[in-house]
């Protein structure tokens, strides 16, 4: 355990903050900030940074962190903005171009090894992807299909549509995450949702996944990413 909030490595369920904005982009906090509070405020296990078309918040985030000792994981990701809405990438290593088609822009995150999830699904804004346009994309094959969806984002654009998304994932069978798309400190891990170990797997720390290792959990935390432990963890 580090730091005052209860962040516990041995615990076997971790929290994750897979939706946070920095100054990069619309964020009104520098990497160096966010970090620190997730540190001191928050007992999450990992979080991404998730700026609109950008990734230089995130990687300076990636890169302080490598040089701390900070006691979670972070994430580089990015929020696209797509030709139908909005689009997160995490676990990227460079930019995701904005304004291509989503079929492209999926194509372009797989190909760096990154996941594709939905954000606010269904949010009433033209920001959030339609339900006719996230069904398409998942009677593709596999490897260009989605990764995850945000059933929980407590933003004005993901409130609303809580119960539609998580109906949703369930019925396409997709990976249910969220994150607090927080744009202040204050609201960094609120809600955020809970992820276990896989199954099987003796995890010793929360790390973070490996691309289509993600599982829609069956436990009781309705936002719950199933992780594979890439490293410490034997399989
Ligand atoms: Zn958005
Ligand atoms: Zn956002």
């Amino acid at each position: 355990m580090k730091n005052g909030q209860g962040r516990d490595s041995h615990r076997p369920l971790g929290k994750a903050d897979l939706h946070i904005h920095s100054l990069a982009s619309d964020g009104l906090n520098s990497p160096r900030q966010i970090l620190d509070y997730v540190e001191e405020q928050t007992d999450l296990d990992v979080i991404a940074v998730t700026d609109h078309d950008h990734v230089e918040g995130a990687l300076e985030a990636r890169e302080l962190w490598e040089k701390g000792h900070y006691s979670f994981e972070v994430v580089v990701g990015e929020e696209i903005t797509t030709l139908s809405g909005h689009l997160v990438a995490l676990d990227i290593k460079k930019c995701v171009r904005m304004f291509q088609s989503l079929e492209k822009t999926i194509d372009d995150i797989h190909k760096q090894g990154g996941l594709a999830i939905v954000p606010h699904p269904l949010a009433w804004f033209s920001s959030g992807l339609r339900r006719w346009r996230i069904e398409t994309i998942m009677q593709q094959p596999v490897a260009q299909r989605f990764d995850g969806i945000e059933t929980f984002n407590p933003s004005f654009a993901g409130r609303q549509t809580y119960l539609e998304a998580m109906a949703l994932a369930e019925s396409l069978g997709l990976a249910r995450c969220g994150g607090s798309d927080s744009h202040s400190l204050e609201t960094i891990a609120q809600r955020a949702p809970c992820f276990l170990a896989a199954p099987g797997v003796n995890c010793t720390k929360p790390c973070w996944i490996a691309r289509r290792k993600l599982r829609v959990s069956s436990g009781s935390c309705p936002h719950t990413l199933l992780l594979q432990c890439r490293r410490q963890c034997a399989a």
